[in-house]
């Protein structure tokens, strides 16, 4: 059956998107929903995944001097009330903690009973938790700056969830430091923005564009919130990381205070940033295909599939132990962050087990079969080529070659994205030219449109909120290459006054 087989997913990317997406993290055992609705559970195959995410990530935070530390999942109320923009923002998908035992009801089930003084809120972010710490921590100038990460789940009730993009609760890294200066902490804010953006382009093979958001897109209490912004294959944009600097705002409502060399007293200037398991989301609809996801090399849960092909008991123990061989070789390279890792799979159920490591994305399958062995060769195939594309290669060859053949996969797979990105980014100067390209051309398909527009924003809210009505389009970021030509004046695409820049609009997850 496997031979007549055109494709793994069904339904394909072209006939509807969000589908094959719920498909593909099904087909790969990454994930599955969970009976509590709007949580995930993360399957071996996709945990490795966020491993080596985490892996990465937090060498590069340690290398700027950040450490790591852990704060409590409950935050009692009266904290998160310090920032009264903060607690207004993220008042609507708290879950709240207001008893602490169950007892013996009326019918026998049991019911909540010991009302707390004061209810907790489970974390949806912890500035406010942290600031309280902070505030202990920091006294004078000698203590600053401060410099933590953590590393935790955070809850955010949404009532409309969709595995790894927006979930109830989602797991992600929460970086939070604290500087005497404005413009230490500035600088902070933008140096975790260029390990984000360094992270997701070398490692996730994800091109992002770096910018700031525009004030009505800025997290809750920040004075400037910037971002990076990557194109989907639905031409949709993802938010994949945001860096935070907060002002004085947390500082203040904390009272993380700190005494000056010359003895005055000031408030601290403070920063958070963070990524989260949304970063997978980001990868599946970057990469797959109609066969699946396709794991970028360096984060790849596993690099390497060996699938010894065994016709029957006579080659049975050659095979194995040939496989078994080039398996150890191959186990003791270093790629990146770590070595190979290397699956066998022996099962013998034909062309099934090809098109599960093909569902799986897995960079390598390597077929030895009792011919190749004689040939001392072994049968490769990329995930990034088509399923059909084999290629018989010299045992030594292949392990001498595999980490540089692993680089160019994910080479191939950044530049396709990033081909992708400027194929679907428009300059547009026309207002109705601008709405065309944002109206679906094809009723039936609602996700086909243009996808990045650079135009021309005065810089006024009403003119975002009115394309975001209209549209469903708003600006992802005010991009930072001041280079560009997009640092020019021209005419808002909106009400035609004014505009120093271009802006990126598009529609987005
Ligand atoms: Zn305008």
């Amino acid at each position: 059956m496997a031979k007549q087989q055109k494709n793994a997913i069904s339904p394909i990317r072209s006939e509807d998107y969000p589908e094959w997406y719920q498909q593909v993290v099904k087909a790969s055992e990454l994930a599955e929903q969970s009976q509590v609705r709007g949580c995930m559970v993360i399957k071996p195959w996709g945990y490795a995944l966020w491993e080596n995410i985490m892996r990465v990530l937090d060498d590069m935070f340690k290398a700027t001097g950040v450490k790591n530390a852990y704060f409590p999942l409950f935050i009692p109320l009266s904290f998160l009330e310090k920032e009264a923009e903060h607690v207004e923002g993220f008042a609507k998908e708290c879950a709240v903690v207001t008893h602490h035992r169950l007892e013996q009801g009326g019918e026998g089930g049991l019911v909540p009973a010991g009302k707390l003084s004061e209810p907790l809120v489970v974390r949806p972010t912890s500035e406010t938790i942290i600031g309280d710490s902070f505030s202990k921590w920091v006294s004078s100038y000698r203590d600053l700056p401060v410099l933590i990460n953590q590393w935790a789940n955070v809850v955010r009730w949404e009532m409309r969830t969709r595995i790894f993009l927006r979930t109830s609760e989602f797991l992600w890294q929460e970086g939070h430091t604290v500087h005497a200066t404005k413009e230490e902490a500035v600088a902070r804010t933008e140096m975790m923005l260029d390990v984000y953006t360094r992270f997701a382009q070398e490692y996730l093979a994800i091109p992002v564009i770096k910018g700031a958001k525009t004030a009505s897109e800025r997290f809750p209490g920040a004075v400037d919130t910037l971002c990076i912004e990557a194109m989907m294959q639905d031409r949709k944009a993802l938010q994949a990381g945001t860096s935070h600097f907060l002002g004085q705002n947390f500082a203040k409502g904390s009272g993380i205070k700190y005494q000056s060399a010359e003895e005055k007293e000031a408030y601290a200037w403070t920063t958070s940033w963070g990524v989260s398991t949304r970063l997978i989301g980001g990868v599946i609809m970057t990469h797959g295909d109609d066969d699946g996801i396709i794991l970028p090399p360096r984060v790849a849960s596993s690099h390497i599939v060996l699938m010894p092909i065994i016709k029957g008991p006579q080659d049975n123990e050659r095979v194995m132990a040939y496989t078994e061989s080039l398996a150890r070789e191959l186990r003791e390279k270093d790629y990146g962050h770590r070595k190979l890792i290397v699956e066998i799979d022996s099962r013998n159920i034909g062309g099934a087990r090809g098109w599960e490591w093909i569902k799986k994305g897995i960079p390598l399958r390597v077929e030895i079969g009792p011919r190749d062995i004689d040939e001392n060769a072994v049968f490769v195939a990329r995930r990034d080529k088509s399923h059909r594309e084999k290629q018989s290669i010299k045992r030594e060859e292949f392990v001498a070659g595999v980490t540089g053949i692993l680089d160019e996969i994910q080479q191939a797979l950044f530049d396709r994205a990033l081909a992708f990105r400027e194929k679907h980014t428009h300059r547009i100067d026309d207002k109705n030219d601008f709405y065309r390209y944002f109206t679906p051309r094809d009723q039936e398909k609602p996700e086909i449109h243009g996808g990045f527009a650079e135009a021309h924003w005065c810089g006024s809210e009403d003119c975002e909120t009115r394309i975001k009505e209209d549209l469903k389009v708003t600006i992802r970021c005010i991009p930072f290459e001041a280079a560009s030509p997009r640092e020019e004046a021209g005419q808002c695409i909106s009400c035609g006054a004014s505009s120093p820049r271009r802006v990126i609009f598009a529609k987005a997850y």
